[in-house]
């Protein structure tokens, strides 16, 4: 078997700082055996961390309505996700807080008795698609697999029940296409794996408001396109709009907005980021040095202080 190649990074498990190639977890944990956990991924940009405050949010948020308990309140989540990233030395990083239902002492099947674990961990800033490849954009596949209907999972809490998604995955690499994005069964678009999606026709802009994660990143795209005065709404949208569209983007703290220039056989904009889509990326990128309570540098977060 050939070695492991880990990433530089810093993990806190159980407790305590680790190398991130010594955080492990049981294999009895249920977050492993059952994906019952749930997770969120803030980005650092330049030394500082992009919407640290709705992506605490959004975590406690989700672990409440899992019926976890985090060891940790929101400071000192914070506290230990920048001493994380100091810990690295990274200016650019991926930073990512789980939550798992962990191991009950007698390993009952009452999840009320498992012991919750709190892990974090901080890795290089990773992208879906990266900066030079922008111009070209995102090929994605429609799924001919439904997402998991939102009355089964909830999806506003980010979960790790991706096996529609990573399946959807396998599907679109067979067919050429980058990445996929499934529907909802009935005719209207969710999401794909790891972003939101949007459409622009005639200079409005919609995205999915049903049977999705409420990206941190969506969630940025629609305040920014509301500062620049763009008409954007949270509605459904069709597969048929999608195909229809004049521009297509997509949304993830991994990558920020990201064209979409191709879904199957069908070019997008005539194969490149279309105009809103531009404007969208150049500010969501501004919005990185913003202090206004949109990005908080890390060693003020390691002091103590998450609003810089
Ligand atoms: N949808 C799913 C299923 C995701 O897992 C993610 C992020 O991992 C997103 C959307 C994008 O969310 P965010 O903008 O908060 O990264």
């Amino acid at each position: 078997m050939s070695e492991l190649q880990f990433p530089p990074g810093a993990a806190f498990i159980d407790g305590g700082f680790a190398k991130i190639e010594d955080a492990k977890i049981s294999v009895l944990d249920w977050g492993f055996l059952r994906s019952d956990a749930t997770y969120d991924v803030v980005h650092v940009w330049k030394g500082r961390f992009f919407r640290l405050d709705a992506h605490l949010d959004r975590f406690l948020s989700s672990a409440e309505k899992l019926r976890m308990k985090l060891p940790y309140d929101r400071a000192q989540i914070a506290e230990i996700l920048a001493e994380l990233v100091e810990r690295t030395g990274f200016e650019d990083a991926y930073v990512e807080m789980i939550v798992t239902r962990g191991v009950s002492p007698t390993f009952s099947r009452d999840p009320r008795d498992a012991i919750n674990r709190f892990i974090a961990f901080a890795i290089p800033f990773g992208w879906i698609l990266r900066p030079e490849e922008r111009e070209e954009g995102l090929a994605l596949a429609v799924s001919e697999i439904p997402r998991i209907p939102p009355e089964s999972v909830d999806p506003t809490v980010k979960n790790y029940h991706w096996l529609d998604l990573v399946m959807g995955m396998f599907d679109a690499y067979e067919q050429g296409a980058r990445t996929c994005i499934l529907t909802d069964g009935q005719g209207n678009i969710t999401e794909g794996p790891g972003f939101n999606v949007f459409v622009v026709k005639d200079g409005k802009v919609a995205t999915p408001m049903r049977g999705v994660l409420h990206g941190i990143t969506r969630q940025a795209s629609i305040l920014l396109l509301q500062e620049l005065q763009v008409p954007v709404s949270a509605r459904p949208v069709s597969l048929h709009e999608l195909r229809e569209a004049d521009e297509v983007f997509a949304t993830s703290t991994a990558g920020g907005v990201m064209p979409v220039t191709k879904i199957g056989a069908h070019i997008v904009a005539g194969g490149k980021p279309g105009p809103i889509t531009g404007r969208l990326i150049e500010a969501y990128w501004a919005a990185h040095t913003r202090d206004d309570g949109w990005s908080v540098a890390v060693k003020d977060v390691a002091r103590g202080n998450l609003r810089g």
